[in-house]
């Protein structure tokens, strides 16, 4: 039986990227409450059927929408020992995040994914963020869309591949795995509240009036008061709730992991175009 295995590499150095101790912080945490066991998704007499894998409903949704089909299955390994063991001797197995199986009908729509990116995508699950965790996530999700687009495209042309992977994380991070690329910021100002009241004044004259004192006229100096109005304004500030949109600075350190990511892979994965 021929079996081509398609992967994406993680290079060599990946110590170098920090992947594997952020791993190691990552697994801390990892629980697998979103994965279940999934020790029938391979068809027995395969090499993998006595493995036991995991699959979880939305890595399989994820899958389904970037591929455009329903019948997708991610199956997580948990194990480096049992996913060794899916290659041939020799293998650095280690610094291979997933691949496929094309051109055999039993793994038709299957995608294999690795230790390490099961439990990026455990950590995720069980937390729901992505935040503290971003390279090994970006290194995740890059490694799912990758391994969904040689099904997509029906190639294993991995400097395509991985282009279209590189191409289309912005687009996949807000509908797939709900990193929007703008969060709403609230703030406080001050504004200037301007108002206008009227204020009487009073205005005190003496006029000369003449009267009649014991039959006889005189003057006599009397008060007279009036009153007129005035407007006065006077401005105070006032806290105001302002909300706008800003880009999300998680959304921008995954896609610049994902990009360093990409350009730190040993060609044919960084030296591609997305064709579509
Ligand atoms: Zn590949």
């Amino acid at each position: 039986m021929r079996v081509v295995i398609v992967s994406a590499v993680l290079v060599a150095a990946t110590a170098v990227l920090g992947f594997g101790a952020a791993i190691a912080r990552a697994a801390g945490y990892a629980r697998v409450d979103a994965f279940r066991a999934a020790p029938t998704v391979l068809a027995a007499g395969h090499p993998t059927s006595a493995q036991q894998l995991w699959h979880s409903d939305k890595l399989n949704q994820i899958a389904n929408d970037i591929v455009g089909a329903n019948d997708m299955v991610v199956a997580s390994e948990d194990d480096p020992a049992e996913w060794a063991s899916f290659f041939p001797p020799g293998t650095d197995s280690e610094n291979v995040l997933g691949f496929v199986i094309l051109g055999d009908p039993s793994f038709y729509h299957l995608i294999f994914l690795s230790p390490d990116v099961y439990q990026v995508f455990s950590n995720w699950q069980s937390t729901g963020t992505t935040q503290g965790n971003e390279y090994p996530f970006a290194v995740a999700a890059m490694s799912l869309v990758h391994e969904a687009f040689h099904w997509r495209l029906d190639s294993g042309d991995e400097s395509t591949v991985n282009a279209c992977a590189l191409k289309y994380l912005p687009t996949y991070l807000p509908t797939e795995f709900g990193v929007a690329p703008t969060i709403t910021q609230t703030t406080t100002q001050q504004v200037p509240v301007t108002t206008t009241t009227t204020k009487p004044v009073k205005h005190v004259k003496y006029v000369n009036k003449r009267v009649k004192v014991h039959g006889k006229w005189t003057t006599k100096r009397v008060r007279v008061t009036t009153t007129t109005y005035t407007t006065v304004t006077s401005t105070t500030y006032e806290s105001q709730t302002v909300t706008a949109n800003v880009p999300n600075p998680e959304f921008q350190t995954i896609l610049a992991d994902a990009n360093d990511f990409y350009v730190n892979q040993p060609p044919p994965y960084n030296a591609g175009t997305c064709s579509v």
